[in-house]
This record gives C-alpha cells, structure tokens and sequence, in this order.
C-alpha cells in the first residue's frame, strides 16, 4: 500500500464528508493505493456516525474510536500502530490542512530520501495574534533546543516513511514535537514544505491559550529526557555532591575558624549567630535531597521496561 492518512478528530462531524471526499479525488488522480485511517477522539458530536457511513462507502476508511477524549497524540498513536502503508500522511481533520498536497509529500519521501516532512503553515489563517505571535517565539526556541530548523514544528500536516511512525513513541501532549523524537530514533533526514493552510469552516479550535504554557513545559520535558533519561545521576548527582561539598567546605572553614578565635583568644561570635552557617546548612541539605532525588531516578531508570530498547536499522 503506498500511503496511510491518518486523522486524529474531535468533534469535526461537518468537517469529515467534504474532507474525505477532497481526499478520494487526489488519491484518485495520482493512483495511489492507499487507507484512511480516522480516529475519533471521544467526540461527542456525531463524528463517530459520519465515519462509519463513510466507511460503508469506501472501503479504504477505517476508523478508531476512543471511548473518552485522550488527546490528539493518543490518537495519533494509535494511528501510526495501525497504518500500513509505505508513507504515513498525518493531517487535521477540520479542512485547515489541504489534501492538495499529498502528492507532493509522497514524492518527497518515496523520491527524496526524507525521513520525515513537515509542513510549514507560511502564510496562517487563524487570524490571532494570540496564536501567530507565541507560536513564532515557541518554534525559535523549539529550533535553538533541538537543532532542527523547521518553522512549524507542531504543523498538523506532515509525512513520514512507515519505519519512523513504528519506531517513534507518541504520548501525553508530544505531538507538537514529533520531528524531534523522531531525530532522537535516529531518523535525521527532517524536510519541510511550504503548505496551504486554510480558515476552518466548521467547528471550533480545540486547543486555547494553554497549550503554549503546556508547549513550553513539554519543551523542557523534551530537553531534560533527552539529555538525562538513561543517566538521571549525571545531572542530579553532580549538582547534588557540589552544593554538599561546598556546604561542608564551608561548614568546616566556619568551625576551623572558631576553633583558631578560642585558642588564640580572639574574640568570636557563636557559630550559630554567623549567617554563612545557615547557608551552609541549607547548601548541604539540598544536595542531600538532589543526590537522593538522582538516585532514585537511576533506580526508577534502571527498571523501565524499554531501559534496553535500541531501534536496529540493519543485521546480517
Ligand atoms: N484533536 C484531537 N483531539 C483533541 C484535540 C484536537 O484529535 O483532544 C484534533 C482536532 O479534531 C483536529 C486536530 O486535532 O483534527 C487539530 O486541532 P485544532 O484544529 O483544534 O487545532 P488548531 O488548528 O487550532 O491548532
Ligand atoms: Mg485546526
């Protein structure tokens, strides 16, 4: 099979039709063999009817239906485990992303040698500021982090070879960052196209204001796991010993000292009264705390279940 589209929605019941049937006629003219995969997201609007009066239809749409909302990455998830064909093709279900440029995604994949094809939203038309200006600031640092120059890391539209959908791990809200963990599984052929983006007709935006807040905290997310997940105690046990060694350091000096002021009879104030002991102390009790902290991620590390999950290319 050449291409599995996959489409995560939510509450799209007018969206679907006209999208499909846009789809159908692509697909058509370029001869692909292909699948439509929809994933209703726990709608409840009639999403889950239309679907199964399209499937009925045409017999290359299958659907999956959650028996609750889990979010757009749990739907892509289980999109990508159900997709069979050589290049995956993800998009928005509510018309804002145009099958128009099918083509031009499976080419660069199956002809180009990318891995994966992101599109790029140039020209939006959500008509918020609100959207437009975070989203520019949050895709900078999204490049700086990651070393991926794309411009719209979190573009709804985008294309894969099949190996990187099989290999890639999709879960809470990280569906704004598929390239990167993608790049992590080691797939670095990362393109971008220029894509059409559309007003949406129907329904309404299913992500507010906070998704930049949960953005960024998912960016850091991304930043901590990628560095430190298989060695929680380089980071935590590093900083953790330091503050202890100058908290004790310091602790000492502080002793010494007094004990140099009564031998040699110099007038001193009780260690308890000197400020520096305090923030020796508290130095001494947060590396404890971090030392321990980073011990127990290293247990918790030590007894995931993918600790020995390499992705192997290639054996002979
Ligand atoms: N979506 C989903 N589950 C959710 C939220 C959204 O499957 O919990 C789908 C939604 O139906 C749409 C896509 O994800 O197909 C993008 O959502 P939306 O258009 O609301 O995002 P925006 O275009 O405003 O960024
Ligand atoms: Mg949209």
């Amino acid at each position: 099979m050449d291409i599995s589209i996959v489409i995560p929605l939510y509450n799209e019941e007018e969206s679907l039709p006209p999208l499909v049937e846009w789809i159908e006629k692509i697909v058509a003219q370029c001869r692909y063999s292909y699948e439509i995969i929809m994933i209703n997201d726990g709608s409840n609007d009639s999403s889950w009817q239309v679907i199964e009066n399209l499937a009925a239809a045409n017999s290359n749409i299958r659907g999956i239906c959650f028996q609750r909302n889990y979010g757009k990455s749990a739907a892509l998830h289980c999109g990508f485990e159900a997709a069979q064909g050589d290049v995956v093709i993800t998009m928005d279900a509510d018309l804002q992303d145009s099958p128009d440029e099918i083509p031009a995604l499976y080419n660069m994949i199956c002809n180009e040698g990318y891995d994966l094809v992101s599109g790029w939203k140039q020209k939006r038309y959500d008509n918020k500021l609100s959207k437009n200006l975070p989203s520019k600031i949050y895709n900078a640092t999204a490049r700086k982090i990651s070393g991926i120059k794309l411009h719209d890391m979190n573009c709804g539209l985008k294309a894969y070879r099949r190996e990187v959908v099989k290999s890639i791990e999709v879960y809470g809200e990280m569906h704004r960052y598929i390239p990167i963990i993608a790049k992590w599984a080691g797939f670095n052929a990362i393109g971008e196209k220029v894509v059409e983006h559309r007003m949406r007709q129907y329904g309404t935006s299913k992500f507010g204001l906070n998704r930049f807040i949960h953005g960024y905290l998912d960016l850091l997310t991304i930043m901590f796991i990628s560095k430190f997940r298989k060695s929680p105690m380089h980071l935590f046990g590093a900083v953790g010993s330091l503050m202890v060694l100058i908290g004790l350091a310091a602790a000492s000096w502080l002793g010494i000292y007094k004990i140099y002021c009564l031998s040699a009879k110099i007038p001193a104030i009780l260690i308890t009264d000197n400020p520096y002991f305090y923030i020796s102390l508290a130095a001494m009790i947060i590396g404890t705390q971090l030392f321990l902290a980073g011990f127990l991620a290293e247990l918790v590390s030590r007894n995931a279940s993918e600790r020995n999950h390499y992705l192997i290319s290639k054996k002979i």
